[in-house]
């Protein structure tokens, strides 16, 4: 009796031990998925569709989105993912010409608009549950250039399908072969936050040739080079910032606006020869959130001749519905001009939208229903960010000694 009540117990012990591995098991392979899961959301409405006329024009638009942060997420950009906003087969889907990739690289614990210090580091613990190389769990410089080689080897894996740009000449022998095969996909590969330089000026040229063509001087908080719009000081440029500023305009890369403190982007437009963008966001005239911009830097971006993207998510348009993301462009284009106004839904940004990228069709829609024109669509829907990669890529990637 003792030695079957023994056995009984023991099998009770076993089965609750293979239990509690597989259990631990299921949570190391599904963790990625239930962290992405828990901060790529969509607030899914029962939206009407877009119309005939809307789905015709927008399947011959040349659509450019500058900001999703896919390339943060443990997953393969090449497959449809059950997870997330954005990946190859749905950007196919959604008729995206262009697609920037940004790298983040460091995020504070308890991140907000407000203030945030420097001190702690959210992405350490990130990398580590997804199984990264060792090298990028401390390293903001390391954890880009693995987003960069991500974004190289997704690419790779594509057949052919997803192209990365580096200069102006890929730029237009990209888009000629587009125009007969619409499921070919362009990607950009940005970075948001230069603390990820490490201070070291050195580092520049190390991303330039990992193919940052994009780049945000702030995340959230201030840093070596500028105080950012959620940092605890928000200052202007440094000296090292305006070093650094002085040498990405004459390689090629394009200024990104996006998260940098009032300060700093009055000392940013002030700087500025080339175009600037603000890569993703709102405007205060629509939506008044500390990170929106306000109506001065909209009219300081237009005068570079660079454009505004804004963001699909609810604190940048206070809202995720199509008409909230309008109403934003439609103030970019009162204040700033028609070719100011272009798109950048922070996409697997951990933010919350109302549609992933297969949705965007949305917004050529309520465009339409707004009274612009076909032609004006077409410059907001990525016409205007073309024109400024036309502005500032370099010329040639091959031309640049590294
Ligand atoms: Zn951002």
């Amino acid at each position: 009796m003792s030695e079957t009540k023994g056995v009984r117990v023991r099998g009770i012990l076993l089965g609750l031990g293979i239990s509690l591995g597989l259990l631990g098991v299921t949570a190391a392979v599904s963790a990625p998925g239930i962290v992405e899961n828990s901060m790529n959301k969509i607030d899914y409405f029962d939206y009407a569709g877009a119309s005939e006329e809307a789905l015709a024009l927008h399947s011959e638009l040349t659509i450019v989105d500058m900001h999703a942060d896919t390339l943060l997420w443990d997953r393969d950009l090449t497959k449809q993912s059950y997870r997330g906003h954005v990946d190859l087969p749905r950007l196919q889907q959604a008729n995206v010409a262009i697609q920037v990739f940004s790298s983040v690289s460091k995020t504070p614990k308890g991140q907000n608009y407000d203030s945030n210090s420097a001190d702690s580091d959210n992405i350490t613990l990130l990398s580590i549950v997804q199984g990264q190389p060792i090298r990028t769990w401390n390293s903001p410089l390391q954890r880009s250039l693995f987003h960069a080689k991500k974004l190289e080897a997704a690419a790779k894996d594509s057949n052919g399908k997803l192209q990365l740009i580096h200069d102006r000449g890929e730029l237009a022998d990209f888009l000629l072969e587009r125009e007969g095969n619409q499921d070919l996909v362009g990607a950009l590969f940005s970075v948001e936050g230069l603390h990820n330089l490490e201070g070291d000026f050195k580092n520049i040229q190390k991303l330039f040739d990992a193919g940052m063509r994009m780049a945000g001087f702030t995340h959230f908080f201030d840093n070596e080079l500028a105080g950012s719009m959620h940092g605890e000081k928000k200052g202007g440029l440094t000296e090292f910032g305006e070093k650094t500023f002085d040498e990405l305009q004459r390689l090629g890369v394009i200024i990104d606006i996006a998260h940098a403190s009032p300060a700093a982007v009055d000392d940013m437009l002030k700087r500025a020869t080339r175009p600037v963008v603000s890569s993703h966001g709102g405007v205060q005239g629509t939506c008044m959130e500390n990170r929106n911009l306000s109506d001065d830097q909209i009219r300081g971006v237009a005068a570079t001749n660079g454009v505004i993207g804004i963001g699909f998510w609810d604190a940048a348009v206070c809202d995720t519905s199509p008409k909230a993301v309008v109403d934003a462009i439609d103030h970019v284009v009162e204040i700033g001009g028609i070719e100011t106004a272009a798109l950048g839904s922070d996409f697997d940004g951990a933010v919350t939208v109302g549609w992933d990228v297969t949705g965007m069709d949305l917004i050529t829609h309520e465009l339409l229903e707004r009274g612009y024109t076909p032609e004006e669509i077409r410059l907001i829907m990525g016409g205007n960010t073309i024109r400024v990669f036309n502005d500032v890529l370099p010329e040639s990637f091959a031309d640049h000694e590294h």
